[in-house]
């Protein structure tokens, strides 16, 4: 396997932390060490920055054409590393290969060739304003960007924020979750093999406590792009106020699903399956929440329990494969232990909730497709499992279904099953989320903006929105 880079990425060189430390980082499939890759402290991150800012004037001065011509290259670059890439993905995460390579590689191809194209189309404004003078808006890089992302998607998410970033003009410095920094790694050697110049992108490989706070906190960032836990978003923007950063947050979910009585059932059964168990559930846009019709609930079910028992568990790497294990050991135990919650407060296991037995499970962080009945008040209706872990809740009136979909502190994904195409509409607009959607579910694409409200956090990625997340508008007046 190529692409086994364990050091960090500053300023155009590989090089090992100050302070000289490892991560180890593990295959969650059978807890074999993948690699030890170097530890960014706070003075890694300095230093990062240091580099990012030299790099910034020359790189934010260059046409945007010319970054745009780069990040196309580097989208044929992950192209043409596809099956590398997504191996290591699978290795590192648990994600099926299958996965990997019909999505999250393609997506994150898709996403540098959608900012490539865009770099040299953000246009400015032209206001009228008083007689007598022009006044003229542009919109300017905002200088070094702070990246910190989580494991579950890691390919993917780099490039939702290394992106629209580059393309805007900015450099970066990046942080990957330590649990899964292999693919960013990789991602650097690309940059570096299609002629990104030195210090544009820099990466650091450290803990979240420790790297993760530096970036948050450092006078010499000047917008943090996070996405991870609600907790920590919160930890961010108390650290981002030593300079007033700017903070884009993409923060956790309790995705709302609902089938109303005229849905086409098997539709919704196989689009549900889909919302929780695609990734085993760590997802954040994640259908966690089935919010179903009583009149439609027993065949759903039985349907929807039958679907969940035939996936194909087991090795990430077998194509035949449909859910990995989760991504780490830790995060397995508290899956699991939402089971005992569940119980606790009365619900009722429909299926799953264990790990799988036998040997080819032994070893891995796997959970099994487990659908659990609760009532909406429930800590497993309220709070985010992360898990291929779905709470089942009923309901009789569409504002019933509603209040129920807009009942928690949550408001990123929602999705809608229904052949009345006027209630769809009606309830999409009533819906307390950041993205909805109609008879389909976790729909993602580089042109349509992605983000939540409320506990789910603020701000845009994809699209124009991304573009002028990344950018400060700056207003001129002539005197003509
Ligand atoms: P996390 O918050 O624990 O970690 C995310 C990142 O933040 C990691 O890189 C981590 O090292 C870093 N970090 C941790 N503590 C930090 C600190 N004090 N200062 C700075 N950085 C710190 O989240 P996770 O467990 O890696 O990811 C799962 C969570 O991410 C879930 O809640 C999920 O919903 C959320 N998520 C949200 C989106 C979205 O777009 N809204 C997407 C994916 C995941």
């Amino acid at each position: 396997m190529t692409g086994l880079q364990t050091k960090l990425l500053i300023g155009g060189k590989w090089v090992d932390g100050v302070e000289g430390g490892t991560i180890r980082v593990d295959n969650p499939y059978d807890g074999a060490l993948l690699a030890e890759v170097a530890e960014a402290t706070a003075a890694d991150v300095d230093l990062a920055v240091e580099a990012a800012r030299a790099a910034f004037p020359a790189w934010s001065a260059l046409a945007a054409h010319e970054r745009g011509r780069l990040l196309l290259k580097l989208a044929d670059a992950i192209e043409a590393d596809a099956a590398n890439l997504a191996r290591l993905e699978a290795m590192d995460t648990g994600h099926p290969i299958r996965d990997c390579l019909s999505l999250d590689v393609p997506r994150t191809v898709l996403c540098y060739r959608y900012f490539g194209g865009m770099a040299d189309k953000l246009e400015g404004s032209v206001i009228p304003v008083d007689a007598g003078f022009l006044n003229y808006v542009e919109r300017e890089a905002i200088g070094v960007v702070g990246a910190i992302v989580p494991w579950n998607f890691p390919l993917m998410f780099t490039s939702w924020k290394m992106g629209p970033a580059l393309a805007a003009g900015n450099t970066i410095v990046i942080k990957p979750s330590e649990i899964t920094p292999l693919s960013t790694l990789r991602i650097g050697e690309l940059m570096q093999q299609v002629g990104i110049p030195d210090g544009v992108v820099n990466i650091v490989t450290g803990y979240g406590h420790t790297a993760g706070q530096r970036i948050a906190e450092h006078p010499g960032i000047g917008k943090v792009a996070f996405t991870g836990s609600t907790n920590t978003g919160r930890t961010i923007v108390h650290a981002s106020a030593s300079n007033l950063k700017k903070v884009q947050l993409e923060l956790g979910g309790k995705g709302a699903n609902i089938v109303f009585a005229d849905a086409n059932i098997p539709a919704a059964v196989g689009g549900a399956a889909f919302a929780i168990f695609h990734n085993q559930g760590q997802a954040c846009i994640a259908g966690s929440r089935l919010i179903i019709h009583e009149d439609v609930v027993d065949d759903f079910l039985d349907r929807f329990a039958t679907l969940a028992r035939s996936i194909r568990l087991g090795d990430p790497l077998d194509p035949e494969t449909e859910m990995g294990p989760l991504t780490s050991r830790l995060h397995q135990q508290r899956v699991l232990s939402y089971v005992e919650v569940a119980r606790e407060q009365g619900g009722e296991i429909v299926t799953g909730g264990r790990q799988p037995d036998g040997e080819d499970y032994a070893k891995g962080c796997f959970v099994e497709p487990t659908i659990v009945r609760a009532r909406p008040g429930d800590r497993v209706a309220q709070e985010e499992v992360f898990g291929p872990f779905v709470t089942v809740l009923t309901f009789r009136t569409d504002e019933e279904a509603l209040a129920i979909a807009n009942g928690t502190e949550y408001g990123l994904g929602a999705g809608l099953w229904t052949s009345d195409l006027t209630r769809a509409h009606r309830i999409a607009r009533r819906l307390h989320a950041g993205m909805v959607w109609i008879n389909c579910y976790k729909r993602v694409h580089p042109a349509s903006p992605f983000g939540g409200m409320g506990q789910s956090g603020y701000g845009r990625e994809m699209g124009f929105e991304a573009m002028r997340e990344y950018t400060v508008p700056k207003s001129v007046w002539v005197n003509v």
